[in-house]
């Protein structure tokens, strides 16, 4: 059996300050680097990717890999033409060079699902449209999906079987990527495809409320569980969709992959039936930042973090992770808080030049987003940004954040760095010498992830909105491109 395998990952916010370029694809943000051809292996294995979970089953099995690409950027503004192009005809080039040296039985492929390119809103359709030409009707395609997916009728007609991660935060991302593996080798062995159902919801979820640690999408899940054991039924995905990607497949999603179609379409039925009489159980928002401040100052001191998430700015979102909303109100409520992290290069790199134990005056975050706050600080402590994440989303994971600093405002700590990165692992403040179990307050920019690694050693989370791209309501944002009649929040 021979299978080629890649990757291509991003989640892309139509409204982000910054686009997506080639050069993004190219440094490790918290997952490896672009990586083409046999060094992909050896690259991925060591890592929390889908594909490591892949590649962990077809191994054993003796399947023939074939290595294409595999490449991710973290989630910030459309990924622009020229990368789309450089990495999918990369790809593709790679497919066809493979088939020309041997036929192949199987494509899986790791991709993420919420990728807008700036000349084809549903990016991995058009991979996958691209993929399938290639390849033609009879060689299986199995991908695994983030569960932030915007996954379109065209992604599900195009793949043999979707398998998105369950958990946000995305603790079981190699197992996807198994189960994706599984089901490649499960259809190439039974020689034709399963019947299909897709089915989109009418209304959107926001991020803050999509966390499958609790209620509702915690039960949810449950009842996707019990449907997916239903008769006949061989994969049945939710994907609760990336509610800031303007064009009409943005929104929640149900694929299902059958023995039979009427199968197909009771699973699907079934679960949007159960989403569709849930609807008010998922609104909910953000404390405003100052209320959220005080709170956490008033709450902090007895042993155990206060944690602040700073939603709006979640560069695991498409935010910059520069802006200054929440730090300036640390800042004017002299909170004891540590805030990871601010994404300001310029800063980090007036700290390197200034030393470690002196002081400078900074112009600090901003730069992309926002105003930034004028500050005197002292430079605490000088990285090169270089760690290997720890915690249960990313362990493994390398992330080379670039000239970093930990610097002190009075009370309140920021570590700059200078490549965004999401605030999800307690890797990225011991760097920097600083046990995150240790502080008073810690304040995140992140809205969801953060949960899987900090929230074990937190005493209290509470989700703040400062002002950020990440809206915790996407109904404010300049839509265009919707498709009619979906609601941008539940009951909205
Ligand atoms: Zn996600």
């Amino acid at each position: 059996m021979r299978i080629a395998i890649g990757g291509f990952l991003h989640e892309s916010h139509s409204f982000a300050p910054r686009a997506t370029g080639w050069a993004e694809f190219l440094t490790a943000g918290g997952f490896p680097a672009y990586v083409r051809g046999p060094a992909m292996f050896d690259v991925l294995l060591p890592t929390s990717a889908p594909s490591a979970g892949a590649l962990a089953v077809a191994e054993p099995r003796g399947v023939d890999l074939v290595p294409l690409s595999w490449c991710f950027a973290n989630p910030a503004g459309p990924v622009t033409a020229e990368a789309f192009e450089r990495i999918s005809a990369c790809l593709v080039a790679d497919l066809a060079d493979a088939l020309d040296a041997a036929p192949l039985d199987g494509v899986y492929l790791d991709l993420h699902g919420a990728m807008v390119a700036e000349h084809f809103p549903d990016a991995e359709g058009e991979l996958l449209r691209r993929v399938r030409a290639v390849v033609g009707e009879d060689v299986a395609i199995t991908i695994s999906l983030d569960p932030h997916a915007n996954v379109t009728a065209l992604m599900a007609e195009k793949a043999d079987a979707i398998v998105p991660f369950r958990t946000y935060p995305h603790v079981d991302m190699k197992a996807a990527g198994a189960r994706a593996m599984e089901l490649l080798i499960a259809r190439i062995e039974r020689g034709n495809p399963w019947r299909r159902a897709f089915r989109q919801l009418d209304y959107w979820t926001p991020l803050t409320m999509q966390c499958t640690m609790v209620s509702p999408m915690a039960d949810v899940l449950t009842e996707r569980a019990r449907l997916a054991a239903g008769n006949g039924i061989v994969e049945l995905g939710f994907c609760f969709g990336f509610p800031y990607a303007d064009f009409p497949g943005c929104g929640m999603a149900i694929t299902c992959y059958a023995e039979d179609q009427s199968q197909a379409d009771a699973a699907a039925d079934a679960l949007k039936a159960y989403l569709d009489a849930h609807e008010a159980d998922f609104s909910g928002g953000a404390m405003p930042v100052q209320e959220g401040v005080a709170r956490a100052i008033a709450a902090s001191g007895q042993g155990k973090p206060i944690v602040l998430a700073d939603t709006q700015d979640n560069p695991g979102g498409g935010g910059h992770g520069d802006t200054t909303g929440l730090l300036a109100e640390l800042i004017r409520q002299n909170a004891p808080a540590t805030l990871g992290m601010i994404n300001d290069a310029e800063s980090a790199e007036a700290c390197h030049a200034a030393g470690e134990g002196s002081e400078v005056a900074l112009k600090l975050g901003g730069k992309s987003d926002g105003v930034p706050v004028h500050v005197q600080a002292k430079v605490l402590k000088l990285t090169d940004g270089r760690f290997t994440c720890t915690g249960p989303m990313s362990a493994g994971n390398p992330a080379d954040l670039g000239p970093s600093a930990l610097i002190g405002i009075g009370p309140v700590k920021v570590l700059v760095v200078s490549r965004k990165m999401q605030a999800l692992d307690q890797a990225m403040f011991r760097h920097a010498g600083i046990e995150p179990a240790a502080e008073q307050i810690l304040a995140l920019k992140s809205s969801v992830h953060f949960r899987a690694d900090f929230q074990p050693i937190a005493q209290e989370v509470i989700v703040v909105a400062a002002p950020g791209p990440v809206v915790a309501d996407p109904s404010s944002l300049p839509f265009n491109n919707l498709r009619e009649g979906v609601r941008r929040r539940p009951l909205g």
